[in-house]
């Protein structure tokens, strides 16, 4: 095949989790490997088309438990074109966010390799899916931020929250369950208001999807109590406005709920 010879790196996004979310071209790159190197968020729909006899090679990260660092992985991929394999890099929702493209992307041409991207559907575009809804709203919502919740080891959590806090944004948040607390408290702080709509998703096109509404200052306790160990998505702004009602509560009924779960 022209664009898949021998020696040449596919990063393939996988999209969300529902294996008929990926592209055509996609499931064409899977099923012309000889070998599939994947994240642990690629899950066994997707792995199934993978033919009989390629390499699957799990080179999984979730938070907290890295089985392979970025570096190890990169090594991996090159020595695997220069042997003249045609490798897949398969990676959760759209390898260009928050998908540690750029370092393979890196490794590959410093290596004289061959490398393209296969684009997917994003977790955001899957989670509004899922809740039904427009991440952009007319006159509303005109901004849609991705931003990643997540800092480096041992690091505080950097952002501009001033900027984050528009109003007419939507802010998708990826990574963002362990840092719930500061997202929502940094956000309020910054000048955003605490009634401000939230949906938290979790699993998005997946059978076990689940997902919340609720609004900004309830944030942390919805992370905390709401949500399983599946990926989970967090959406803010007004454009999720429409969805507000299934877990509404008054502030005086999260105090009471937060004292409660710490006595
Ligand atoms: N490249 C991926 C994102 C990788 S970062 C993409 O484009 O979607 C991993 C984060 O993505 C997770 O922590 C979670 O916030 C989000 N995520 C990935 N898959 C998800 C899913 N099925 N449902 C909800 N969130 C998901």
């Amino acid at each position: 095949m022209s664009d898949f010879g021998p020696g040449m790196v596919w990063l393939v996004g996988a999209g969300p989790g529902d294996p008929e979310l990926l592209t055509r071209k996609a499931e064409r790159l899977i099923r012309s490997a000889t070998v599939v190197f994947h994240d642990a968020l690629v899950g066994a729909g997707i792995l199934a088309l993978v033919p009989p006899g390629v390499r699957l090679v799990s080179v999984g990260k979730r938070s907290g438990r890295h089985s392979k660092d970025q570096r190890t992985i990169d090594a991996l991929i090159v020595e695997a074109a220069l042997a003249g394999e045609r490798v897949v890099r398969l990676k959760g929702g759209d390898p260009a966010v928050f998908g540690r493209a750029t370092e393979e992307l890196d490794a590959c041409r410093g290596a004289g390799i061959r490398v393209r991207i296969c684009p997917g559907v994003t977790a955001a575009c899957a989670a509004a899916a899922d809740l039904g809804l427009s991440l952009t709203l007319r006159g509303l919502a005109r901004r849609l931020t991705f931003v990643t919740a997540h800092a480096r080891a041992g690091e505080e959590l950097a952002l501009d929250w001033s900027a984050l806090a528009d109003p007419q944004a939507t802010l998708a948040i990826y990574m963002g369950k362990a840092a719930a607390k500061v997202v929502s408290a940094s956000l309020i702080a910054a000048g955003l208001d605490p009634a401000t709509p939230v949906a938290l998703v979790e699993n998005a096109s997946l059978p076990g999807e689940r997902h919340f509404v609720t609004r900004l200052d309830l944030l942390p306790l919805a992370a905390r109590t709401a949500l399983g160990e599946g990926p989970a998505l967090i959406l803010v702004g007004q454009a999720l406005a429409g969805l507000a009602g299934s877990m509404q509560a008054t502030s005086a009924e999260v105090l009471a709920a937060e004292t409660a779960s710490i006595g």
